[in-house]
């Protein structure tokens, strides 16, 4: 597929990846607060002194300084070294994985956003549109160079006088690509607002943000919606099951705490603490989607095709 080495370009992704692992840190921090990610330079959080070129080596300099400011000694979160591998080695799955060079462009584009959203919706309990509407764009605009899957082949044939030229075959590829696309970010978004509206009838309150409703949109142009929905479902299981069991764990700790004191009634007391705590605890939706969402870009077709045969098709 190229004149170069495959290891040589497997090296390029994952070094691309480490840069841009290192800039999304820097969006992570300053996005949710409001502030530029271009200016000013990178300083500790603690000391305010500049870090300096080669204290900002991706993963490196975080091994070399052991987690630490070189100058006040002050922690530094391992995020920024896990953030930065990670990055390197979804870039390099992208290009191990693709048939194309635009399909692996297309595929770190999304990696890049969704490892960004991750850590910001874990940490802030955001999703900033700073991430999610650039992201919507990208999605939409790359489906016309990177083919995204769907049914738009089915829902729309096209009747062609006589036999379609190379070109008008390319043109209706892509079109229906596109199709894909604007389909994927409308279910996306569509299924996340009609489960708020119920959401809100039956409790009268706002249960979710309109962050995951944005993400969803942007996942959606570029999954398609076929995988959209994969992507829903499988992070509601997901979710629901860290749910259910951080509801237990601490379930479990409050009837150790009452039992010597409460006795037959330590039951329902702990049950009722243990809902009161996971309310004010607002486990992060959006974490979830993501992660499915970076498996669905990888794997959901080898997922869907999987499940589909365990159906007998
Ligand atoms: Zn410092």
């Amino acid at each position: 597929m190229s004149v170069y080495p495959v290891w040589l370009v497997g090296a390029a992704y994952f070094c691309f990846g480490l840069i841009f692992g290192s800039f999304l840190n820097v969006c992570i921090y300053r996005l949710p607060r409001g502030l530029s990610v271009v200016r000013p330079r990178s300083a500790c959080p603690e000391c305010h002194r500049m870090i300096s070129a080669q204290d900002n080596i991706p993963v490196i300099s975080w091994l070399l300084l052991g987690g630490r400011c070189r100058h006040c000694k002050v922690p530094i979160t391992p995020r920024y070294a896990v953030v930065e591998f990670t990055c390197a080695m979804l870039f390099l799955l992208c290009f191990l994985r693709s048939a194309l060079p635009v399909d692996a462009i297309k595929g770190c584009v999304l990696c890049f956003l969704l490892l960004g959203l991750t850590f910001t919706d874990a940490e802030t309990h955001l999703l900033p549109d700073a991430m999610t509407y650039p992201g919507l764009a990208a999605g939409i605009l790359l489906s016309v160079f990177s083919l995204v899957p769907g049914p738009a082949a089915a829902l729309w044939p096209i009747a062609f006088h006589g036999a379609p030229s190379p070109m008008q075959l390319e043109v209706q590829l892509f079109l229906r690509s596109l199709l894909n696309a604007l389909m994927g970010a409308a279910v996306g978004a569509g299924v996340l607002y009609a489960i708020a509206e119920i959401y809100r009838a039956v409790r009268k309150t706002d249960g979710m943000g309109f962050g995951d409703l944005k993400l969803m949109a942007m996942v959606g142009a570029f999954l398609g919606p076929v995988l959209t929905l994969f992507v829903l479902c499988t992070s509601a299981i997901a979710g629901g099951f860290f749910g259910g069991a951080v509801l237990f764990s601490i379930y479990q700790k409050r009837l150790q705490r009452y039992r010597p004191r409460l006795g037959a009634k330590a039951g329902a007391r702990s049950w009722q603490a243990a809902q009161t705590a996971m309310r004010a605890l607002e486990i992060p939706f959006g974490v979830f989607l993501c992660t499915m969402s970076l498996v669905a870009w990888f794997y959901g077709a080898g997922l869907v095709r999987g499940y589909l045969r365990l159906l007998g098709y």
